[in-house]
């Protein structure tokens, strides 16, 4: 394919990625609000479903706008020949090409960054503050970049040098022997995530003695799941969104709870949430789906390696020879379909999880508490309970609350 055609395809992939979100979300925002079923009827009322409506259809517009914004951006950068044109300005410096391929991701995620703040910032402080979902001060916000910024550098800093050296150094084998690595560094984050990432962040605290912790243990005792390490997290400071999750294999694991889900939660419902959870734990949830990821990766790495040295991509994108870093660029926005396909996959994988887990919430302790549980939570967080199936069907990774209701409140 010629480099002037490959600059037409790559135009058509974004084009084409960014219709088929847009047109999901429009599809999903002009759904009508549906009547209130009768077990939701003490949940909500006409005015909570006016509200979760509202709510959705700010987030749309905002994202159309952002959308268009992000999508007409990068528009003119293939068109104008501008990552071309930053990777010469680049090669003017005389430095190690592998620091030239560094510094060029920087600047673009930099710079990306710095053009989505604005975007960030009013989500955060204008649309999820009118909604009341907001407890982020701007001090937390700023912060929170800063830290994130720290962590890219080193983290994600240190993973680029090492993928940009082996494609520098190591010509094809880059693939599989970067996915090695990537692959030990995904378990390891697995590991260690509660324990080295998330205390920078926020702060977690062990679960105090008391009904909960007692409940919660003996539960874990008979489904035979050794269970010490609870501890509760202070995410009311960001937001009053709740949630719980576990993290870590083996002796490692942790289960965190999120202090909003303490406050809003009896212990019975907090218990079927753990037990939600578990079930994820016991079906080999998380173990699959940390396989099926490295799986991905290693496909994505294989599928890059096939297109890295070639010098037509990097004409396509302004440059005026082989770069690998315009390369990658071009890459990821050919494989953004893939990624959309993969995607759906994995939801619908997801999706199919969440029944098992509900399910074995039900069959171990009982079904009613986790879907009152369910039920509070989608009220307080305005979901949408009559999503657009296709929209559903790409993007959502939980099954709409009506469906999960449906499973544990048969009897
Ligand atoms: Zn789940």
């Amino acid at each position: 394919m010629s480099s002037e055609e490959l600059k037409y395809l790559l135009v058509g992939v974004l084009v084409f990625g960014f219709l088929v979100r847009k047109t999901l979300k429009l599809l999903n925002a002009k759904n009508p609000i549906p009547q209130i079923p009768q077990n939701l009827s003490e949940y909500l009322s006409e005015s909570n479903l006016k509200e979760a409506k509202a709510y959705q259809l700010e987030n749309f517009r905002f994202g159309l706008i952002a959308g268009i914004f992000s999508f007409l951006f990068t528009l003119a950068f293939i068109l104008m020949g501008w990552f071309g044109a930053l990777d010469s300005w680049i090669e003017g410096f005389s430095i190690d090409p592998l620091y030239q391929s560094l510094l060029f991701f920087g600047i673009v995620f930099i710079g990306s960054d710095i053009l989505s703040l604005p975007f960030d910032w009013y989500s955060t402080f204008v649309i999820e503050e009118k909604y009341g979902f907001n407890k982020t001060t701007t001090r937390t916000f700023f912060s929170d970049k800063l830290k994130g910024y720290l962590l890219s550098i080193v983290i994600g800093g240190g993973l680029l040098l090492v993928f940009l050296w082996l494609i520098h150094r190591m010509g094809r084998d880059f693939w599989w022997q970067f996915w090695l690595i990537a692959a030990g560094f995904m378990v390891a984050v697995n590991l260690f995530y509660t324990a080295w990432i998330l205390p920078l962040f926020n702060k977690l605290t062990p679960l105090e003695n008391g009904e909960l912790k007692e409940k919660i243990i003996s539960y874990a005792r008979s489904v035979n799941f050794p269970l010490e390490n609870i501890f509760v997290m202070d995410g009311s400071k960001r937001s009053s969104k709740a949630n719980a999750f576990f993290s870590g294999f083996g002796s490692r694991k942790k289960v965190v709870l999120y202090d909003t889900l303490l406050e809003q939660h009896p212990p019975d419902e907090l218990v079927a949430v753990l037990a939600h959870e578990v079930g994820h734990y016991k079906k080999r949830h998380i173990l699959w789906s940390m396989v099926i990821s490295v799986v991905q990766v290693g496909l994505m790495l294989f599928l890059l390696a096939q297109v890295i040295f070639s010098e037509n991509m990097s004409l396509a994108l302004g440059g005026n020879s082989w770069s690998p870093e315009l390369n990658i660029i071009g890459f990821t926005m050919l494989f953004s379909p893939i990624s959309m396909v993969l995607g759906i996959g994995m939801n619908w994988l997801s999706r199919k999880n969440e029944f098992e887990a509900d399910a074995f919430a039900k069959s171990t302790f009982s079904g009613k508490p986790l879907a009152e549980a369910l039920k509070t939570l989608s009220v307080k967080t305005l979901s949408d309970i009559n999503p657009h199936p296709w929209y559903v069907f790409v993007n959502y990774s939980h099954p709409p609350l009506l469906e999960r209701l449906k499973k544990l409140e048969k009897k």
